[in-house]
């Protein structure tokens, strides 16, 4: 809406809805600017007279034949008034004189500026200018003015947004450092952490923790048949195949190392592990993946070795004391598949540790 004196009003609220939305790269230009010119032939009452119909306006630009002259900002104009015979001086003489008392060092800046630098200008002004607007520079001969409180406010904006940018980089660089990067399941870094949380939260419950150690059979065989890149991409395939058979819920799948994966079950006990393992198994034959060279198998072939503790059970905690021993037991099961002909299913039943129970 524009007033009789050829300026934009504003009530705080529509300010406020007015306030366009900052990104990292905003400048002065993207932000609300106000344009108010007055010639310098005009009386202090013009000015006066804008400050009283916007009384958010910061300042007025003056101009002197449409060129820039310089700039009065409204906390300026009102201390000069207020001065003793401030009126009387001010109010009805040409502004050019009033502007020859108050010439003050004026901050102009190019509308592309960023905000951060020009917030960073503006404040190393000297403590009595700080909150002075800024003229900013639009085209070559046209100029607006940008109040300090909405720069500052841009300013904070960016500050949080910033904030937020770097919060989500760290998560997902956090996800990236956890992932392995051929297969996509958790790393082994990752696993170790995990691992030794969840043994960390469960060692002082009844709940069981169970592990498994997943190994594809003959694989470097497989390699010499169809190369390393076929290998490569057999390796994600396995990976995805028990992904899809553990749920997520059920626990974490990570490769341990080289064709070797592991599965960690929280609150999963011996029979159920078994379980799981064995669908593992069936569904690696499932999707068929040939494979000429294996002595057991046309096709890939996984073995297994499953091994749980049992937290409350304090038979089993005098033999697995620590992580270590848990992942030392499921190895051994596996080394056990491994030994038995593979493609199969070794448990290690912690109630009698040297009593090898193979699967049906
Ligand atoms: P076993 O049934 O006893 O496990 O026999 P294997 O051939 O699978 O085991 P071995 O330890 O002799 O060989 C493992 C092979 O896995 C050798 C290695 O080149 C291959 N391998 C390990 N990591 C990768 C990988 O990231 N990509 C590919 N393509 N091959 C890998
Ligand atoms: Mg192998
Ligand atoms: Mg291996």
């Amino acid at each position: 809406m524009l007033s009789s004196n050829g300026f934009e009003l504003y009530n705080p609220s529509y300010l406020v809805a007015s306030i366009p939305n900052s990104d990292l790269s905003s400048t002065l230009q993207d932000q609300y600017l106000y344009d108010s010119q007055v010639d310098i032939s005009e009386t202090g009452e013009v000015v006066a007279n804008f400050f009283k119909c916007n009384p958010l306006l910061p300042g007025v630009i003056l101009t002197q034949d449409q060129d820039f002259f310089g700039m009065i900002s409204r906390q300026r104009f009102l201390e000069r008034l207020s001065r003793p015979y401030g009126i009387e001086l001010f109010l009805k003489r040409p502004l050019k004189l009033l502007y020859r008392w108050e010439k003050k060092e004026v901050l102009m800046l190019s509308g592309s500026t960023p905000i951060l630098e020009a917030t960073e200008m503006a404040l190393q002004r000297l403590p009595d200018l700080v909150y002075e607007p800024i003229v900013v520079q639009v085209e070559p001969q046209s100029y607006r003015l940008i109040d300090m409180y909405q720069l500052l406010l841009a300013q904070s904006k960016i500050h949080k947004l910033a904030n937020q940018f770097l919060h989500q980089l760290y998560h997902e660089l956090q996800i990236q450092a956890s992932l392995d990067g051929l297969t996509q399941v958790a790393n082994r870094r990752f696993f170790d952490q995990y691992f030794d949380q969840k043994w960390l939260q469960l060692k002082s419950t009844e709940f069981p923790l169970s592990l498994i150690f997943a190994d594809v059979d003959y694989f470097k065989a497989y390699n010499d048949s169809y190369g390393h890149q076929a290998g490569d991409d057999c390796l994600k395939q396995v990976a995805q195949v028990i992904t899809k058979t553990v749920t997520l819920d059920q626990g974490l799948v990570a490769r341990y190392g080289g064709e070797e994966f592991v599965v960690v079950l929280p609150k999963i006990g011996h029979k159920q592990a078994i379980l799981i393992a064995e669908k593992v198994r069936e569904n690696i034959k499932a999707i068929q993946l040939h494979h000429p060279n294996s002595s057991i198998s046309s096709q890939i072939t996984l073995s297994l070795g499953v091994a749980t503790v049992e937290f409350g059970n304090p038979e089993i905690m005098n033999k697995i004391k620590n992580p270590g021993d848990l992942i030392i037991a499921a190895d051994q099961a596996l080394y056990q598949a491994k030994n038995q002909g593979r493609d199969q299913v070794v448990s290690s039943s912690m109630r009698h540790p040297y009593l090898w129970v193979m699967s049906p």
